[in-house]
């Protein structure tokens, strides 16, 4: 069986052909890197009208590179929150009208949950239950996942995203956008001891991440190199210590959820910042400590893709569901709706 995807959530169109063994037949990504690039950040009725532009144009490419028609896929699944709510309609409208005409089961997802699955598709050995490290643009959040729509949330940011202090980090270095690849290069010729930056809540007996404090000491380091006469680091110190204490606050958080959250199959990365080879790295170090596997999904599958919302589709299928046409687009839609909100951030 084989669904359609599709992704508009943020500043990527995108559609992916996906079968139910977790063959990806094609997929295409149109970014707007290029579109927001001039304002240092994403627009978002400037990523709505660009997806509305796009998104037809691109299903129909993605068919084609696999030599289907509509009428060979299963089923039509696309993100239907949380994100920017403009360029959400424009995917799950587009859905609607395509599982209207051609009589197909419509599937909503949930962008966070095309994440975290997404390690399932490109490892058919990661089985329920297992820990997941979701770190992307939005959310840093650690999730015991013990099922499709299951989820146990364990930890959250009580601030920032972990990819938004990547992003602001880049834009204060002058990497402009998007940010974290950027940092992520300027780093390796870095020096991370160079620059003392704090790492917020590690040992604390609270869950939680927080990274609003080291975005301000990143923001400090590079004001006094600026106005330095002879200064002792480089911008590429200054991205090298930020990584890591960005390491070191994952490691402490993860290593915490570990110990309490009983019997899991393996350690798992997720989200856009899971593309980044140090905290891979890391984190593999961790799984190897504590004698879990450790997955990650391919780089191509770590930021934004149609494949983990096709494959996201996948196994809701395969568990017989699907959502009426009157389904809303949710610009906010927490994965453990038990959570509890934490002082009023991070969803
Ligand atoms: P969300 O999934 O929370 O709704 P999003 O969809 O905007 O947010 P993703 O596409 O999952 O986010 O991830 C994008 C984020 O990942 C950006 O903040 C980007 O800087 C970060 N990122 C991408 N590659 C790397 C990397 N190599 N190192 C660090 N961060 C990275
Ligand atoms: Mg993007
Ligand atoms: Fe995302």
């Amino acid at each position: 069986r084989t669904v359609l995807g599709i992704e508009s959530s943020c500043d990527e169109t995108a559609a992916a052909l996906v079968t139910d063994g977790r063959v990806i037949l094609a997929q295409r990504i149109a970014s707007q890197d290029e579109v927001h690039r001039p304002y240092g950040g994403v627009v978002p009725e400037i990523a709505a009208r660009a997806h509305a532009e796009r998104l037809a144009p691109l299903i129909e490419a993605t068919l084609a590179d696999a030599g289907m028609k509509l009428e060979d896929v299963d089923a039509i699944a696309a993100t239907a929150g949380p994100g920017l709510i403009g360029g959400v309609m424009v995917g799950l409208v587009t859905a609607k009208a395509l599982a209207m005409a051609t009589d197909k089961p419509l599937i909503a997802i949930n962008h966070l949950e095309g994440h975290a699955l997404s390690p399932r598709l490109a490892d058919e050995a990661l089985a329920y239950p297992y820990l997941l490290l979701l770190v992307s643009g939005g959310h840093c959040q650690i999730l015991a996942v013990e099922g499709v729509g299951r989820f146990r949330r364990l930890a959250t940011t009580i601030d920032d995203a972990l990819g938004e202090a990547f992003d602001k980090t880049a834009k204060l270095l002058g990497l402009g956008y998007p940010g974290g690849p950027a940092v992520e290069r300027l780093a390796a010729q870095g020096d991370a001891k160079k620059v003392p930056l704090p790492r917020p809540l590690v040992g604390s007996a609270e869950p939680h991440f927080s990274f609003a404090g080291l975005k301000s000491a990143v923001m400090r380091a590079k004001h006094a190199l600026d106005a330095a006469a002879d200064p002792d680091y480089t911008d590429a110190d200054i991205a090298a210590s930020f990584q890591q204490a960005a390491i070191d606050c994952l490691i402490d958080r993860t290593r915490r959820a570990l110990k309490g959250v009983g019997e899991m199959n393996a350690l798992v990365v997720a989200g856009g910042v899971a593309a980044n080879k140090a905290i891979r790295g890391a984190l593999e170090a961790l799984a190897e400590d504590h004698g879990l596997p450790f997955v990650a999904p391919p780089l191509g599958l770590c930021t934004d893709n149609a494949a983990m919302i096709a494959w996201a589709g996948v196994e809701r299928l395969a568990l017989g569901q699907s959502d009426p046409l009157d389904t809303a687009a949710r610009p906010r839609w927490p994965l453990d709706p038990n959570a509890e909100a934490v002082r009023g951030a991070g969803v």
